[in-house]
């Protein structure tokens, strides 16, 4: 089983067991005093404190990249003591790494910024692994019983064909799609009592899709189930989504938090403890400590500590980064708007957007009360929006074809804008049925605003319009 228990200790085990007590102090006061933190300082800074660099790591002010594959131990003591779990170690890179530490840490402080509660993370070689691993753990098998989980249908393709395929056709773990996450009763209809979490992806990609978070957290609540949330468009910048009561946030790391996109990650988020009707107590307790040391362990979606130290970089400005991103999109999304070849525009921070109010319930650019430029709360909406282009799917792809600055990829939030046509990428291989389920058309442009002069990301866009007139 998962749960050895540990033997009482020696006297040489119980000294590395107090020593690595002390540390451990050191470490609340670091997480308390971060705590009271901004977040700039917080994504700058995480816990890689004065101390830690000068008395652990040569005085490095940059958190080092622990490039090596096994922890050594000073003797057996120590190694029993680690190996049975009585003192924090890394062990072995699968496992765990120092590097992704400073990660883990900096990842648990931003999301769970300004709310009273504890919060643990555990990262993932992508943001794919991250939702496997921790979906797949909800639904251990319980006896015979047949399992089933409910999720907003309007979610990245991968997660919709990990969920339907994967899961519901191969392994025959029933997936209950919900059409109008803003309808609480189609939620309720979904649920019964094999039912192990719910799942939404807020806001959504690429339709930007957005919902009442806190109503179905509740009804999942109600039901003694983990509500799973999604949340890598819009970053702990914007929201954060255990704030409304979510007990798990997944994120593609990959996406807007590494936006000098040079290679994948993801991240498991929970606040302590979860809601879950399993009978598992270490679990419930610390999911994230429960996945790094049980499940992530034998399944290997370890991330490199070289990728680790790229996002721990990218993070430092991830604040106003999306502030400036976020002008520049609506900006965009405003021209598109205007254009006669352009006929729906999805950005939710339109105001005649159908879910404009729901979205500025939640989408709060952090700290902007703290923030001389603005001195009040201020909503923003991200840098992802989409678009469908008049006359096809022929039409369509004409104006794509034509975009000179802006690259077409399969990837977002990146530095860089960058435009996909989901239908023929992201969200290909689930089929048109599916596709029409989550109203992805296959005139749909999808744009993930980057850095540049949004003067210029419009220019381009402009020339494209005309030019394939
Ligand atoms: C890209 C993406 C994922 C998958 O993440 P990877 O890091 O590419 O594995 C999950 N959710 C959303 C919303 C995404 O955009």
């Amino acid at each position: 089983m998962d749960h050895p228990t540990p033997p009482s200790p020696s006297e040489g085990v119980k000294k590395y067991i107090d020593r690595a007590n002390q540390m451990l102090a050191v470490r609340q006061r670091d997480i308390a005093s971060a705590r009271k933190r901004r977040f700039d300082t917080i994504a700058v800074h995480g816990l890689y404190t004065a101390t830690e660099a000068i008395e652990k790591n040569q005085g490095a002010i940059i958190e080092p990249v622990f490039a090596s594959s096994g922890q050594a131990y000073r003797d057996s003591d120590e190694m029993e003591a680690a190996q049975t779990g009585q003192i924090p170690t890394w062990a072995y890179i699968r496992i765990h790494n120092p590097t992704l530490g400073y990660l883990e840490d900096t990842l648990a402080l931003l999301e769970g910024y300004g709310i009273d509660a504890d919060v643990g993370c555990v990262v993932y070689s992508s943001g794919m692994a991250a939702i496997e691993n921790l979906s797949d753990t909800l639904l251990v098998r319980q006896g015979n019983d047949p399992i089933n989980f409910v999720a907003q249908c309007q979610i990245y393709g991968g997660t919709f064909q990990q969920f339907n395929v994967r899961k519901m056709q191969e392994r025959g773990i029933e997936v209950r799609w919900i059409l109008d996450p803003n309808n609480i009763d189609e939620w309720r209809s979904k649920i019964d009592k094999h039912t192990r979490f719910l799942y939404g992806e807020l806001p959504s990609n690429p339709g930007l899709v957005f919902f009442d978070l806190a109503k179905p957290v509740a009804l999942a609540h109600e039901h003694g189930l983990p509500f799973v949330a999604d949340s890598t468009i819009a970053t702990p910048a914007l929201m954060r989504p255990i704030a409304y009561g979510a007990d798990i946030v997944i994120h593609s790391v990959t996406k807007t938090m590494s936006s000098s996109g040079t290679g994948t990650a993801g991240a498991v988020i929970a606040r302590k403890p979860i809601v879950t009707n399993l009978p598992n107590d270490r679990m419930k307790a610390d999911f994230c400590a429960y996945l790094r040391d049980y499940p992530h362990r034998d399944q290997g979606g370890c991330l490199h500590p070289f990728q680790a130290l790229s996002t721990i970089g990218d993070l430092r400005t991830l604040r106003t980064r999306i502030d400036v991103w976020s002008q520049s999109a609506l900006k965009v999304a405003q021209f598109l708007k205007k254009q006669p070849g352009v006929s729906d525009v999805n950005y939710l921070g339109l105001e005649d957007h159908p879910l404009y109010p729901v979205a500025s319930k939640y989408l709060w650019l952090v700290d902007a009360e703290h923030d001389d430029r603005y001195g009040k709360r201020v909503n923003r909406y991200g840098h992802l929006l989409s678009f469908r282009v008049k006359n096809g799917p022929a039409a369509a792809r004409k104006v794509f074809d034509r975009l000179q600055l802006i690259m077409r990829v399969t990837d977002l939030g990146r530095v860089k804008s960058i435009a996909t046509i989901p239908s023929i990428s992201t969200h290909l291989q689930q089929g048109e049925e599916s596709r029409k389920m989550a109203h992805i058309p296959p005139d749909l442009v999808r744009l993930s605003v980057g850095a540049e002069h949004p003067d210029d990301i419009i220019s381009d866009l402009e020339q494209a319009l005309t030019a394939a007139k």
